[in-house]
């Protein structure tokens, strides 16, 4: 089929290039000029592992091509995806201007001679945005276009994108026109998913009610971490025998020092603005995002507690990402843990094995040294702390680790190593939900 997806970022470029992959012509377009004429080189603008790959081998195949124009996309494609930021505003609204925009400029391309569209929102949007698209359309299109909007809520996660779109646990279509649903499930039907079929408004909820439950999820293994620091219990033991019950199951109860990211933190927000409007306040929510907030600030008391003044204090800090595999720093918990050092006056260097970069555009004047070396990031530090769940940290070798630091304190923000492991190779190890150990 021939499809285009309007917005090239983390979510259009994998989307696009997956629908590629298995046989749809795709045309990828972005506004921003420097990035597709990036992509039109070979250049990939983020890293997603396996991207890169497929992104050359769809491009040489004809299949997948990068443009600027929208018109370009919506006059060789029968369903039109977009995909462009839904950000937050500082009330916890959703920033509805991208869609907004993209959808007027849909409109200004439609004319009747081109036959039957569908537009096909993939950005996470709140409940009923899909109406106002479908009005933002008819507004501005020529009279006599044909088309109908859909919700396709997309559930990837960063890190390992490529494999979950190609092998999603499941597709949420939302469509109000059986024909739109008919025509979303051939673009779907390579993929060997079962396929969800919905109202237009039951998915848009879908995609909201699944973030903030899995964000809930980490925040109440986070609230009993705190209860096992004080208690002498282990949040490892207690969420492995919660997670073994099925009707739990054991993903996202690993306890650390919140969540972050582009998507949790203002999906979560956003679901609390919209039951606001709608008279039915999800208080539960509130209480979701304090306890997130609260982690940061019991990590920083306890570094406290151990070192008193932070100020002249050498703290290297592994990772900057908001998770591993990623280079993605939006609304990083790491990041943010940097900025508060320095602002309590700490020597702070930090590294990440692939965010390094992103993160010193976020930084800004927060003087943080970034590291090419994770070793070289621990030299002369009074502590390290693991702030992201990279696999080189889980596997580095603590016993030269300990020759490099002044001080040989750990504190493990995503509990990746094994406590006994860290005291073996004569660390003081202070971690999350767990008993310190020397
Ligand atoms: P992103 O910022 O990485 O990419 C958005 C792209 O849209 C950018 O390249 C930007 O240049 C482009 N864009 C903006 N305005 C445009 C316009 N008028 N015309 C053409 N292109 C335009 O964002 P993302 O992380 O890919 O997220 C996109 C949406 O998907 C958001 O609603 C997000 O909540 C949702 N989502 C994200 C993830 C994730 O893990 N990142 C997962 C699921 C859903």
């Amino acid at each position: 089929m021939k499809l285009s997806i309007i917005g090239t970022g983390y979510v259009g470029l994998t989307t696009g290039t997956c629908f590629s992959e298995v046989g749809h012509e795709v045309v990828c377009v972005d506004n921003n000029r420097e990035k597709v004429e990036a992509l039109l080189r070979g250049e990939i603008p983020i890293y997603e592992p396996e991207l890169e790959e497929l992104v050359t081998k769809n491009v040489n195949a004809g299949r997948l091509r990068f443009t600027t124009s929208i018109r370009e996309g919506v006059e060789n494609s029968d369903i039109i995806f977009i995909a462009v930021p839904t950000p937050p505003q500082p009330d916890g609204s959703v920033d509805l201007s991208f869609i907004e925009k993209v959808s007027h400029e849909i409109a200004l391309c439609l004319t009747p001679e081109l036959g039957y569209r569908i537009i096909v929102d993939k950005s996470t949007v709140p409940v009923c945005t899909g109406s106002k698209v479908m009005q933002t359309i008819k507004r501005y299109a020529p009279a006599g276009v044909d088309f109908d909007i859909v919700s396709n809520p997309e559930f990837l996660r960063e890190g390992c994108a490529v494999q979950d779109l190609l092998n999603p646990d499941r597709i949420v279509i939302g469509a109000d026109s059986q024909r739109a649903m008919d025509m979303m499930k051939r673009v779907y039907q390579m993929f060997h998913a079962p396929i969800v079929e919905t109202d237009l408004s039951s998915a848009e909820l879908i995609k909201h009610a699944a973030n903030s439950f899995l964000a809930l999820k980490i925040s109440y293994i986070n609230a009993v971490s705190a209860i096992c620091e004080r208690s002498g219990g282990d949040v490892e033991l207690v969420a492995r025998g919660i997670g073994m019950d099925k009707r739990i199951s054991p993903h996202f109860l690993a306890a650390g020092l919140g969540y972050g990211g582009s998507c949790f933190p203002k999906d979560v927000k956003a679901f609390i603005h919209i039951s606001d409007d709608l008279g039915v306040p999800f208080t539960l929510l509130k209480e979701v995002e304090r306890i997130n907030q609260t982690q940061l600030d019991r990590f920083m008391n306890r570094l406290r507690e151990k070192l008193w003044i932070l100020r002249d204090k050498r703290i290297a800090v592994w990772g900057l990402a908001f998770k591993e595999n990623t280079d993605d720093v939006r609304e990083s918990v790491a990041v943010n843990l940097c900025r508060r050092l320095c602002e309590e006056k700490a020597i702070v260097s930090a590294f990440d094995p692939k965010a390094n970069e992103t993160a010193a555009r976020v930084l800004g004047d927060a003087p943080v040294t970034i590291c090419d070396d994770m070793y070289e990031c621990a030299r002369g530090a009074e502590v390290l702390i693991i702030a992201t769940e990279w696999k080189e940290f889980a596997n580095a070798d603590l016993v030269k680790l300990k020759e490099l630091m002044h001080l040989p304190i750990i504190f493990d923000g995503r509990n990746l190593l094994h406590p006994a492991n860290a005291v073996h190779a004569g660390f003081e190890y202070h971690s999350i939900g767990r008993a310190s150990v020397y």
